[in-house]
């Protein structure tokens, strides 16, 4: 039985020893002798607390004390005594510590291992586009499906990953061997349908593509890269809230010439993405995809996040289900969920 990894031990006073600093799980140790703070503080992530008892036979330790003490670490779920794995490894394994810790059975390996059974679909590989396919390959989804072959401009060398050398090549070539860089078993191929589709569009969103992913039953996310910004979401499970459709709908609502300047957007021009809003939306649209994976909190049903220099804090938005749209009357056979 160990520490979960990623735990630190902080002495608080000569007689309170804190385990963890995160508000969600740290748990404080008062009322401690002396010698059992200084042996609490010299626990780490590698110490076998169920021997930590005879470590200190002959010392001035009860022993009956320290396995309390060991006793409400684990009461605390900040031990791990589970039979020991192959270790994830790289940044998955971050993701499941962290998860190991949120979960109630603090079994975040399972999680992100299951996440190798997945596969997700990004569509557009700009900047954005790419960070999420390389954030979810790094975080352990085991298939990618990556289309774009439009080339990498130098503009969109940046943060998420795009090299001066990339420049001139096809981008879901450049994609495809940047997500093995990050996930040596990552395949870029299969025969079954994604789990999740993730559109990143230029200006606008096409108005015919949502509507058919819809009537797929197919979950998707939109992501969108403006003339000044770029809005994530919504996250799309068809038949449980608004879609990409409605948001259409709504802003034709509001401007009677929207759907003709979607007409002028939807032009295939190519939206420059500035690095930082890139950034930002890349972690947004990979940890909503992956809330979805992990059948965890995610996205609210037609939130959308819009991000936009200087300072790329998401500014949340949130869109009801259009009247006229009628996305939401889909037959439950279609609703989709990740299998
Ligand atoms: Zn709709």
């Amino acid at each position: 039985m160990r520490l979960r990894a990623g735990l630190r031990v902080l002495r608080r006073t000569a007689t309170e020893v804190q385990v963890g600093t995160d508000p969600r799980w740290a748990v404080r140790l008062p009322d401690l002798a002396p010698a059992e703070a200084d042996l609490l503080q010299a626990v780490d992530t590698r110490t076998d607390l169920t021997r930590v008892a005879d470590l200190m036979a002959g010392r001035d330790v009860d022993p009956d004390r320290v396995r309390a003490l060991v006793d409400a670490l684990t009461d605390a779920r900040l031990t791990t005594g589970g039979p020991q794995r192959a270790v994830l490894r790289g940044p998955a394994a971050v993701d499941a510590a962290v998860w190991s810790l949120l979960r109630a059975d603090g079994d975040g390996d399972r999680l992100v291992r299951a996440r190798a059974d997945r596969a997700v679909a990004v569509l557009g590989l700009g900047p954005t586009g790419l960070g999420i396919a390389v954030g979810l390959a790094a975080a352990g989804v085991g298939t990618l499906l990556v289309d774009d072959e439009r080339p990498v401009r130098s503009t969109d060398v940046g943060p998420c990953g795009y090299r001066w050398a990339d420049a001139g090549s096809v981008r879901e070539h450049v994609t495809a061997r940047l997500l093995r860089d990050v996930a040596p078993h990552v395949s870029t191929s299969s025969d079954r349908p994604p789990d999740v589709v993730v559109l990143v569009e230029d200006d606008v969103a096409d108005p015919g593509r949502g509507p058919v992913l819809v009537a797929g039953g197919i979950v998707h996310l939109g992501v969108v890269v403006r003339e000044a910004d770029t809005v994530v979401g919504p996250f799309v499970v068809p038949g449980t809230g608004p879609c990409l459709r409605c948001l259409d709908l709504h802003r034709a609502d509001a401007d009677p010439s929207w759907p003709t300047m979607v007409a002028q957007l939807h032009d295939g021009g190519i939206a420059d993405e500035p690095g930082p809003v890139a950034a930002v939306c890349a972690g947004l649209g990979t940890a909503a995809v992956l809330a979805h994976l992990d059948r965890a909190p995610g996205l609210l049903p037609g939130a959308t996040f819009e991000v936009s220099l200087p300072d790329v804090v998401p500014r949340r938005r949130t869109w009801a289900v259009h009247p006229e749209c009628g996305c939401t009357a889909l037959p439950a056979s279609l609703v989709g969920a990740p299998g």
